[in-house]
């Protein structure tokens, strides 16, 4: 064990920070929302909820919303599927939901969804460092 614990703790945070930007890429500029899930999925260990367009009965001024009984994320409209914060803030939801705690809140699924947006800033601008 070379790294000390808060170097690897640092190191974590790194590669957090660089996941979290890459999602918001995937979203916004390749315009894969689906790719995106599969990757969120595949980092939080959860299962892979359904991503329907539209919004279930009943619900209409929603951008996005999750659906306990269906596993299944709504984006209201195309647009908004490559609206990275719609898409995180609801999984944000399904991710609460599925280890069980149920402990999600608006604004817990509102700063998740930030920090995604914050950290593809950030990995951008210390990409565009580099180059002087
Ligand atoms: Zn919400």
């Amino acid at each position: 064990m070379a790294l000390s614990r808060s170097q690897s703790g640092r190191k974590n945070r790194f590669e957090e920070a660089e996941f979290q930007g890459n999602i918001v890429r995937l979203i916004a500029i390749e315009r894969k929302p689906e790719k995106a899930l599969d990757a969120l999925c595949a980092h939080y260990r959860v299962e892979r909820p359904i991503l329907r367009i539209g919004l279930p009965r009943g619900e209409k001024r929603a951008l996005g919303c999750y659906v306990r009984r269906e596993r299944a994320i709504y984006i209201s409209s195309e647009d908004y599927l490559f609206d990275p914060y719609v898409l995180i803030h609801e999984f944000y939801h399904h991710l609460r939901h599925v280890d069980g705690k149920h402990r999600g809140t608006e604004r817990h699924a509102r700063d998740f969804a930030l920090s995604f947006l914050r950290n593809a800033q950030r990995t951008v601008a210390s990409r565009s460092d580099g180059l002087n």
